[in-house]
């Protein structure tokens, strides 16, 4: 396999005024805008048997022609990726740890059945991207422009079995807080009707399917008030797992960060595995171990939990105020000036934007 390929360029008009663009990039929420261009590398399976990527270019962005019997729209092969691109105070413009997101698109590939692509091609993509639409890079506290590679089957072809012909692509969002507005607390519904992944499923897989499946808990979570869920695992004591889109922590009131282990059922987060690295540099203490719904409930009775927060790379860190579930809630404490997950949202940012030292050279220059 190729570990590198040319890309080459077909450059479109800007498809908004400077004046519209600069109106999105004051406010622009999460996933409503994309830039100008599009990354796309094809893959396919010769007659021989053997499969390769090529044709790497970037184009103008745009609606993909496919063929209607594609295997991405019946079989849902796809995996995608998401990272951020910074602009830092001296115009440079970097990405934090794509290197670990190339690694984990390709355990995503692997269990969708998808061909690896070369993790040199993977990094080249966003900045091949980045280097045209960099005027779409917004920014201001906790704003960036979102990167989302992604992977689908393009193969006309109705029989189950892996597609021969595959588009790998990189689009890209102007990006501001997740959740809107001021960083508060959020509250989450703990769904119990439904659950995310099974033991030998495609939980620690980003495919689309995943998210598919935790729309209707999404739906149930709207209904009470909240913008996200949490998965538990009820063949395993009802352990936690994680959040639709982000993972979880908790701090103990001794200082000890608790989150659960990777047990193929939840994602490998970036920003989980960053986390743990900030926690262990500070000298507290970090257990990825089991912790179960009950264990939660009476931590925060008890006063043993002080705080409890999701992570991922669109919330970075967010608080956790409340857990809503169908028999009452359960309320974190409020959060002193010494918050601990405050503390490394601040460390963890500023490293991204480049205010603060980035110690574990985590940075890539795009
Ligand atoms: N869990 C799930 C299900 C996610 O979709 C995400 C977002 N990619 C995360 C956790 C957090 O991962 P990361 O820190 O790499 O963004």
């Amino acid at each position: 396999m190729t570990e590198t390929l040319q890309f080459t360029r077909q450059l479109s008009d800007h498809r908004v005024s400077a004046e519209q663009r600069a109106a999105i990039l004051a406010d622009p929420g999460f996933g409503n805008y994309f830039t100008d261009h599009t990354a796309v590398v094809d893959y396919k399976v010769d007659a021989a048997g053997i499969g390769g990527w090529s044709n790497a270019r970037v184009e103008p962005y745009g609606p993909i022609l496919m063929d209607p019997a594609a295997a991405v729209l019946h079989y849902g092969q796809e995996i995608f990726e998401g990272m951020k691109a910074y602009r830092h105070a001296d115009g440079s413009v970097w990405t934090f740890r794509p290197e670990a997101n190339a690694v984990r698109f390709n355990k995503s590939a692997v269990r969708l059945a998808l061909p690896e692509l070369p993790e040199g091609v993977f990094v080249d993509s966003l900045r091949e991207l980045v280097a045209v639409d960099k005027d779409w890079i917004p920014s201001g506290d906790g704003a960036a422009l979102y990167l989302r590679p992604f992977m689908i089957a393009t193969e006309a072809f109705l029989g189950v079995r892996p597609a021969r012909e595959v588009s790998y692509r990189v689009i890209a969002s102007p990006a501001g807080n997740y959740f809107g507005g001021e960083l508060k607390p959020v509250p989450i519904w703990l769904s119990t009707r439904y659950a995310r992944a099974g033991h030998g499923g495609t939980g620690e897989a980003k495919c689309g399917g995943n998210y598919a499946a935790s729309l209707a808990a999404q739906l149930e979570a709207e209904a009470h008030g909240c913008k996200q869920v949490l998965f538990l695992d009820p063949t395993n004591d009802n352990a936690v797992e994680e959040l639709g889109g982000m993972n979880i922590f908790f701090v103990f009131a001794d200082g000890t960060l608790v989150t659960p282990e990777l047990n193929g059922n939840i994602l490998h987060g970036v920003t989980r595995s960053s986390i743990i690295q900030l926690a262990k540099d500070r000298g507290l203490q970090v257990q990825e171990r089991k912790i179960t719904i009950d264990e939660w409930r009476e931590g925060i009775a008890g006063g043993r939990i002080a705080e409890v927060f999701a992570c991922g790379t669109a919330a970075v860190i967010t608080p956790i105020g409340e857990l809503k579930t169908e028999d009452g809630s359960m309320v974190s404490p409020p959060l002193g000036a010494d918050a601990v997950c405050m503390s490394i949202r601040r460390q963890l940012l500023g490293i991204q934007t480049g205010v603060e030292e980035d110690i574990h050279g985590w940075l890539t220059r795009l």
